[in-house]
C-alpha cells in the first residue's frame, strides 16, 4: 500500500503541466450562470477527455428542469469507468457553472493565465480547479492501478450557483445518486486542501409584504403607509429576533466562526413607487406607499427545526400586528433547504482524512459550510449520506475579482483524491 501511494504521488507530480492545461481549458469556456451558457461545450470537453481514459460517457440534458430551455439547455455529463471486480463506486461531482464576472479584474477572467504558480480566472477556484484535480487523480490512479474493484464516476453538472435544479437535483431524481449505485461522493468545492467539509447549514427564503392604502402624499392621514408598517417590523426584528438568533449556537463546526450561530439577512427591500424608467429625469409623484416587501434569508442550524424557524417569524409578525391598528401582512415561502451533515466516522470521511494525513503530514480540520451546495440534493433526493466536499482553492476567493487557484494546492488535493481511490477500490 505504501508503495502504491508513493507511485500515485509521483504520477500526479508528472502530470502537473497537464493539470494546469486542463484547468485553463475549463476556465476558457465561459459557463456563466445565469443564464447558463456553454454547458454543452464544457460537457463535451470533459466527456472527450474521459472517453480517452476509457470511461463510458453520457451527456444528459435536464429537460423540464427549472431554467432549462432550448436557448440555454441544462447539459450534464457523467463518465463511468468500471473495474474488473465488483466493489464500491466512488463519484466525484463538480459543478461546471460560474457566477458573473463583476468589476475589479486585473486579468482576463476567461484567459486562464498562469502566473507564479496560480491559475487565474472566473471559476478557477470555484470549482474548475477541483474538477481538473479529480480528473487527473482518476487518470493517475488508472495508470498505476489498472486492476481495481468497483467503479469511478466523474460528473460535471449545471446550475449549482442557482440552486442545482438543472444539475445534481435532476440527476438525483433520475436515480443517479442512489446508494445502490454510488457509495462514496466527493464534491471538490474549494474548501482548502487540508479541510474536509461535512455539510452545510439550512436555509429558508421568504418574502414578507406589509400592506397599506394609497393616498396623496400631502395628506398621508388619508392613506396608510406600508413602509411605516415595515419599519415597525424591522424595529421588532432588531429588538427581539436578532438578539435571539445571536444567542443560538451550533455544535456544527461551521466556518467562518460567525456563522456558528443562527443568522438572518434582509436581502432586499422594496416599497412605494417603482424605480423610474431609464431616461426619466422628472420628480416622483407624492403617494402614500400601499405595499412594502422584504426578502429574508434565514440560515438555520442542525439543532433547529424548519417548522419552528417559520413559526418564530410568524409569531414576530403577530406581535407587530397586536401593537399596530390596521396592520396587514403576508409571508410567502420562496425556497428552503434543511441542514445536512455527514457523520465524522462515515467511510468517505475516514478515507479522505487518512489520505490528507499521508500527503500533507497532518490530519484535516472538519468544517461545515455556512451556505448550501449540491450535497443537499445528494442527501435529500439521492438519499446518499456518505458525501463530503473536499477540494483545492481558498473559499474566500470564490466569486471575487482575480479569482485564482494554486497549482501546488491542486496537485496536493489530486494526490489526496488518488490515494482515496486506492484505499476504496482495492487495487492489485
Ligand atoms: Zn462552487
Amino acid at each position: 500500500m505504501q508503495d502504491t501511494d508513493a507511485r500515485l504521488m509521483a504520477e500526479i507530480e508528472a502530470r502537473r503541466d497537464d493539470l494546469v492545461a486542463l484547468t485553463q481549458a475549463l476556465i476558457r469556456i465561459p459557463t456563466l450562470n445565469p443564464p447558463g451558457r456553454h454547458y454543452r461545450e464544457i460537457c463535451e470537453l470533459i466527456g472527450d477527455r474521459l472517453a480517452g481514459a476509457g470511461f463510458a460517457v453520457e451527456l444528459l440534458r435536464a429537460e423540464g428542469a427549472r431554467a432549462d430551455s432550448d436557448r440555454y439547455p441544462r447539459w450534464n455529463v457523467i463518465a463511468r469507468r468500471a473495474g474488473g471486480r465488483p466493489g464500491d463506486c466512488v463519484h466525484f461531482n463538480s459543478h461546471t457553472d460560474v457566477v458573473e464576472v463583476g468589476r475589479g479584474w486585473t486579468v482576463d477572467p476567461f484567459g486562464g493565465d498562469l502566473r507564479e504558480g496560480r491559475v487565474y480566472g472566473r471559476g478557477a477556484c470555484d470549482m474548475k480547479g477541483g474538477l481538473a484535480a479529480s480528473i487527473v487523480a482518476a487518470e493517475a490512479f488508472l495508470a498505476c492501478c489498472p486492476d481495481f474493484a468497483g467503479a469511478i464516476e466523474i460528473s460535471g453538472t449545471a446550475d449549482e450557483e442557482s440552486g442545482g435544479y438543472g444539475g445534481v437535483a435532476w440527476l438525483a431524481e433520475q436515480g443517479r445518486f442512489d446508494p445502490d449505485r454510488v457509495q462514496h461522493v466527493i464534491i471538490p468545492e474549494p474548501l482548502n486542501k487540508d479541510r474536509v467539509c461535512l455539510g452545510h447549514r439550512g436555509v429558508w427564503w421568504a418574502e414578507i409584504e406589509t400592506r397599506g392604502r394609497i393616498a396623496h402624499g400631502s395628506m398621508p392621514f388619508l392613506g396608510d403607509c406600508a413602509v411605516r408598517h415595515m419599519g415597525a417590523v424591522l424595529a421588532e426584528m432588531e429588538a427581539t429576533l436578532f438578539p435571539a438568533l445571536a444567542g443560538r449556537t451550533t455544535a456544527m463546526p461551521v466556518v467562518p466562526e460567525g456563522a456558528r450561530q443562527s443568522t438572518l439577512n434582509i436581502n432586499s427591500i422594496h416599497g412605494g413607487e417603482a424605480e423610474p424608467e431609464p431616461g426619466y429625469d422628472g420628480f416622483p409623484a407624492p403617494c402614500v406607499p400601499d405595499s412594502c416587501r422584504i426578502v429574508i434569508d434565514r440560515r438555520f442550524l442542525i439543532e433547529e427545526d424548519l417548522g419552528e424557524v417559520k413559526a418564530e417569524i410568524a409569531a414576530m409578525m403577530e406581535r407587530v400586528r397586536a401593537a399596530r391598528p390596521g396592520f396587514a401582512y403576508e409571508i410567502r415561502d420562496m425556497h428552503e433547504v434543511i441542514p445536512s451533515m455527514t457523520e465524522a466516522d462515515a467511510p468517505v470521511v475516514r478515507t479522505v482524512s487518512a489520505a490528507i494525513q499521508r500527503v500533507l503530514g497532518r490530519g484535516p480540520d472538519y468544517v461545515v459550510s455556512p451556505g448550501t451546495y449540491d450535497q443537499k440534493h445528494i442527501d435529500r433526493i439521492g438519499r446518499m449520506k456518505n458525501c463530503i466536499a473536499y477540494g483545492p482553492g481558498i473559499l474566500d476567493l470564490a466569486h471575487q475579482p482575480d479569482e485564482w487557484v494554486g497549482v501546488d494546492d491542486m496537485a496536493d488535493s489530486a494526490k489526496v483524491m488518488a490515494l482515496t481511490l486506492a484505499a476504496l477500490l482495492d487495487p492489485r
